[in-house]
């Protein structure tokens, strides 16, 4: 690993002072210490977030929940006001990583981990998303887990959150040290032709909290394929709420994004089948040679999560 100056902010005025100058910001460190040690991520400077008080969840005056961006994953997936009104985030923390993980990683963190993408993770070949203009392997290459949605020339890669799919689904507000906001799921952005930048976020700024709107009135599902029974990334994922005769839902493992599946939505209020919808929702994917079985997979999750839903 590269030397490094380690320091730990006192406040969130310090730690966004350190990183408008450059530091990285290390939570739980369960993914950029890994990145580090494979020489991915090489910052000269790391500041520690991990102790500035933003590790409470609250109700809000609005009938909402607020997540500190420093609470861990085990204690939000535990904790009793998302257990009863967001069952979905619950269930999607609890999909991901294993209990050690959960117990270090933060959902500040797990919103901004990086792709898996194996050629991402090996600095020995070329990547566009690590070392711009350099090309993607993954496309002729390893690709059975990567894109069959949204992906460009540029990049196939996939976000692997489990969380920021559930959040997309409830339209939960990310909210940034300095009072900016960004509502899910516009936090994570598509490659296009600059796939080295994963969000929105601009260098330094710092996540303090998420804010969940007030609970939807039906139940909620968050059920994700992957190749191990636990300690996997998701192949799909999909988290999926009713509120009245509403359905909201997402998909994970399948873009660069938690996909929103807003044209789904839009057809089952218009009457269409769980089939129908489903279908109208990936009318517009473009599997990889390897990873056409995704497609069949997206398809037959959402329909049986709404099928499932509907009988709850
Ligand atoms: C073996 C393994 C299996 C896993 N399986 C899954 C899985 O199935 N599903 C899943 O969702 N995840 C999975 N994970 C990923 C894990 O959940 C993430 O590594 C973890 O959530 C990252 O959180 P952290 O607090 O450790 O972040 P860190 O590693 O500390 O930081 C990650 C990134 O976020 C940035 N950052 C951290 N906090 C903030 C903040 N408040 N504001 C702005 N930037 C910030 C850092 O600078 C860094 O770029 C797995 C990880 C491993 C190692
Ligand atoms: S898919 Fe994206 S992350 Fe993977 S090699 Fe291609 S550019 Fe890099």
């Amino acid at each position: 690993m590269r030397p490094f100056e380690y320091s730990r902010a006192a406040d969130v005025a310090s730690a966004v002072g350190a990183g408008r100058a450059g530091a990285r910001y290390l939570a739980g460190g369960t993914n950029l210490v890994d990145l580090m040690r494979l020489g991915v991520e090489t910052p000269d400077r790391v500041v520690d977030v991990g102790r500035l008080g933003l590790d409470e969840v609250t109700e809000t005056d609005g009938g909402g929940v607020r997540i500190g961006a420093g609470v861990r994953m085990s204690d939000l997936a535990a904790h009793p006001l998302i257990l009863e009104r967001y069952p979905v985030v619950s269930q999607a923390l609890l999909a991901g990583a294993s209990g050690q993980l959960r117990n270090m990683a933060t959902i500040g963190g797990n919103l901004l981990q990086r792709t898996r993408c194996v050629y991402f993770q090996d600095v020995s070949k070329p990547c566009n998303k690590r070392a711009p203009g350099s090309g993607c392997p993954a496309i002729e290459g390893e690709h059975r887990g990567l894109a069959i949605l949204g992906h460009s020339d540029a990049c196939v890669a996939t976000h692997p959150s489990d969380l920021a799919v559930a959040l997309a689904a409830l339209d939960a507000i990310v909210q940034l040290a300095g009072g900016r906001t960004v509502a899910m799921p516009g936090l994570h952005r598509l490659p296009g032709d600059d796939p080295s930048r994963d969000t929105v976020l601009e260098p330094g700024d710092l996540i303090v909290g998420i804010e969940l709107p007030p609970p939807l009135s039906g139940p909620q599902r968050y059920r994700k394929v992957r190749d191990r029974a636990s300690f996997a990334f998701a192949l799909v994922s999909v988290a999926a709420a009713v509120d009245g005769s509403d359905v909201r839902l997402a998909l994970g493992g399948v873009a660069h994004v938690p996909w929103r599946c807003f044209t789904a939505e839009e057809a089952l209020r218009g009457g269409a089948s769980f089939e129908q919808a489903a279908d109208a929702e990936l009318a517009d994917a473009r599997p990889l040679r390897d990873n056409g079985f995704k497609l069949t997979l997206a398809r037959n999750l959402l329909v049986r999560t709404l099928d499932d839903l509907t009988h709850t």
